[in-house]
């Protein structure tokens, strides 16, 4: 057992820095004057939208970033985030060189060492926990491409462990949801044909406030061209603010209102006959199933009224099959969520809307085939039905059940990699879990561009390039337009940073595993595959994106027999391997709970200017949003003698305190909730914009529910009180 005290980066380790201010502090300039200008492509990597884009310097020097006009992602337009990439670059709080945890006269402390240490000491632990318990016991945590280059060096090692939180905290059960309706997920950049929609229907979406940015793009010309917006949510969002309907839903309810929108397409005939008699199976036990929840019953779970119910439902099918009903992004919020999400799914197989314009198209990618490499080997054992065997119909990993999986000393995991992610404000409520892992652990190794609250438990932290100095896999993701886009190096790695390529390389040679990194530099992996696709690196060293002839129709044609990914080869509205599996195989409703005196629901959401947690500190960000607010209704404010601009502490019912956040009294959240930004709350020293302005919400999470068909955390079921704070922080 290795017991691992928290160790905050000290200032000492990377100050010292040569950008002197902390606020505008970037070289960022406001024209280019009358120097030498150059462009370089790169691919945003502020979000996981990965936007293509163009590095623009004078003389030398970062002046600005802006969308590609080609590329689908962003058409020719950066986000609020996007625009701040160079301060990404210039945070003067980056790593800068290895750490290496040390434990000197009883002190543990972080030492800086040169990578030929630090990788020495990662291949001896490697080594000494394959020969102790197996090569198949390490375990993977990542959150962006680079981690791809990690995968790839533990496979080859034998362990085949690996969990992206963007599925276990964010999208997995509606990939799941949709999968066990349609046979397949709805994809990330989302299929969704918001540009041809004439209704979309939100339901508690960031939309608006997370900026993925060719979704907004699209949204806002739907409704430009006269789309009706039915916007479901406890708070009135900006989504809402643009709105035919907005529905003030109490919080928890929202399958009790899918369940009576269905009941109204049914029974009023409203559906599409020909769509669901063509495609779709289990209407009748579906319609047997909805007879309960009509409006009058969904009233009183979700204080909608009957009439509201019926009139969006109309509205919907009116517009159909060019009604979206958005499947959301983010949503792990209650633990029904694959059910919710499979709710979802069911009315829009109703709606006719999966594969017709409005709707759902149907994506493709390049066929980009992959660099030759010897297969990995097959792991000692499968590690999904050690650490996962409760969610058989999950394919991936789950982050929260990895966690639980490396705690104590018959744990299966034995060591991590840590990729971009950080995993205490990410994971909710499970700080004192991944506490308990480190100190089981043989081996945590972090790698980032920035300290973050997870380096702390670090026994070797590897400083990454930020993505303006790097080469990374080409961003090849299915859409509409097949499109390749290629980041590349626009300045020199900072410091002694490095890609992930490089060090997943450097590893994989010591470890006697080279074979798998049969290149010597990544350009040469980007150019044979452009030359594949009849393209090359030096041409797309020109272009920055290139798009691509589709080979397929992006939706059904008339009539056409579409042969679907299920047990049944049709549409499942009754969900056939659910019920192989021992859950619901049509959606149910369980009523939330409530709040004790005094508690209230605790929402949370985005904000256009951060991604979550990663861009607090960055100098032009923070500028934009320095810290987050709570939200409080009125009546609320007025019960804790609150008002706009004072400070609380939020505390959960287990009597966890945030630290102060500033109060924002307003009507546009309903009395039993209050709503936060998340990302906000850092405690790591060594980010010095961020450290300890605002409110962490993942840390008050007491409530988490856990989805029994995917596994993820549910986050919406937590409450907080309000705790009037002075002026300390
Ligand atoms: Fe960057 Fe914004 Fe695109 Fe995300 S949506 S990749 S932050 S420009």
């Amino acid at each position: 057992m290795n017991r691992r005290d928290f160790l905050k980066i000290s200032a000492a380790l990377g100050a010292g820095g040569t950008l002197p201010t902390l606020l505008g502090g970037c070289a960022t300039q406001p024209l280019p004057g009358s120097g030498q200008v150059s462009t370089t492509p790169t691919v945003c990597n502020m979000c996981f939208w990965q936007c293509a884009a163009t590095l623009n310097q004078e003389d030398g020097r970062p002046w600005k970033v802006v969308g590609h006009p080609d590329d689908p992602h962003c058409d020719g337009r950066l986000c609020t985030r996007g625009t701040g990439g160079i301060g990404a670059y210039e945070d003067r709080d980056r790593l800068r060189q290895p750490l290496l945890r040390v434990n000197e006269g009883g002190q543990q402390r972080f030492k800086p060492v040169s990578w030929d240490a630090a990788f020495d000491f990662i291949v001896r632990r490697m080594n000494e926990t394959g020969e102790r318990y197996g090569k198949d016991r390490l375990a993977l945590f990542s959150h962006g491409g680079g981690g791809d280059h990690f995968h790839r060096l533990l496979q080859a090692f034998g362990s085949h462990a690996y969990a992206h939180p963007s599925f276990a905290q964010c999208r997995g059960p509606r990939e799941i949801g949709f999968g066990l309706t349609y046979g397949e997920g709805v994809g990330s950049p989302d299929r969704t044909d918001m540009a041809n929609s004439r209704c979309i229907v939100l339901i508690g979406s960031h939309i608006g406030e997370n900026l993925h940015n060719s979704q907004v793009q699209t949204m806002i010309r739907a409704l430009d061209q006269g789309a009706t917006l039915i916007t479901v949510d406890p708070r009135f969002s900006v989504a809402a603010s643009k709105s035919a309907h907005w529905l003030p839903i109490k919080p928890g309810t929202d399958m009790a209102l899918l369940l009576a929108w269905m009941n109204v397409l049914i029974n009023e005939g409203l559906y599409d006959h020909d769509y669901v008699a063509r495609y779709c199976t289990g209407l009748e036990q579906l319609t047997a199933h909805v007879q309960p929840f009509n409006p009058e019953w969904a009233y009183l779970e979700t204080g909608i009224e009957p009439t509201v119910i019926r009139a969006t439902a109309r509205a919907m099918a009116q517009a159909a099959p060019a009604t979206l009903v958005h499947p959301g992004r983010h949503v792990t919020w209650y633990g029904d969520d694959t059910q919710r999400s499979r709710a979802i799914a069911i009315l829009n197989a109703l709606l006719g809307s999966w594969g017709r314009p409005g709707g759902f198209y149907r994506q493709e990618k390049v066929e980009l085939p992959p660099f030759p490499g010897p297969k990995p080997p097959k792991p000692a054992s499968d590690w999904k039905t050690v650490v996962q065997a409760d969610f058989p119909l999950v394919g991936t990993g789950i982050s929260n059940q990895l966690v639980e999986h490396s705690i104590g000393d018959d744990a299966f995991i034995k060591g991590w990699f840590v990729y971009a992610t950080n995993l205490p404000m990410t994971l909710p409520g499970m700080t004192d879990k991944i506490k308990a892992a480190a100190e089981s652990l043989e081996l945590m190794v972090v790698v980032d561009t920035m300290p973050a609250e997870i380096t702390g438990y670090a026994d070797v932290v590897l400083p990454e390039c930020t993505y303006l100095e790097r080469y990374d896999d080409l961003r090849n993701k299915p859409e509409r337009t097949p499109t390749l886009a290629l980041r590349m190096p626009a300045f020199e790695p900072r410091h002694q940073s490095k890609p992930a390529w490089w060090m997943a390389k450097q590893l994989g040679e010591r470890l006697g595993l080279g074979r798998y990194f049969p290149w010597h530099d990544y350009t040469f992996v980007l150019d044979w595959q452009l030359k594949q696709v009849g393209s090359s690196l030096a041409e797309m060293q020109r272009l920055g994106v290139k798009r691509f002839a589709r080979k397929t129709q992006p939706y059904f044609a008339e009539g056409e027999a579409v042969r679907f990914n299920t047990p049944s080869g049709r549409i499942e509205l009754y969900a056939s391997l659910l019920a192989d599996t021992g859950h619901d195989p049509l959606p149910r409703y369980t009523p939330p709970e409530r709040p004790p005196q005094g508690f209230y629901h605790l929402n949370y959401g985005r904000a256009p200017a951060h991604t979550f947690g990663r861009t607090i500190n960055n100098p032009q960000l923070f500028e934009l949003m320095p810290e987050n607010s709570i939200w409080v209704h009125p009546s609320a404010a007025a019960l804790h003698r609150l008002s706009s601009g004072d400070y609380v502490r939020l505390e959960n019912p287990d009597g966890k305190r945030s630290n102060r956040v500033r109060v924002r009294v307003t009507e546009r959240i309903r009395p039993d909730s209050v709503f936060i930004v998340h990302g906000f709350g850092h405690t790591d020293d060594r980010q010095r914009l961020a450290r300890g302005v605002g409110a962490d919400d993942a840390a008050l999470m007491h409530n988490v529910k856990i989805d029994p068909i995917m596994g993820g955390t549910g986050m919406r079921a937590s409450f907080v009180t309000l705790i009037k704070s002075g002026g300390v922080s």
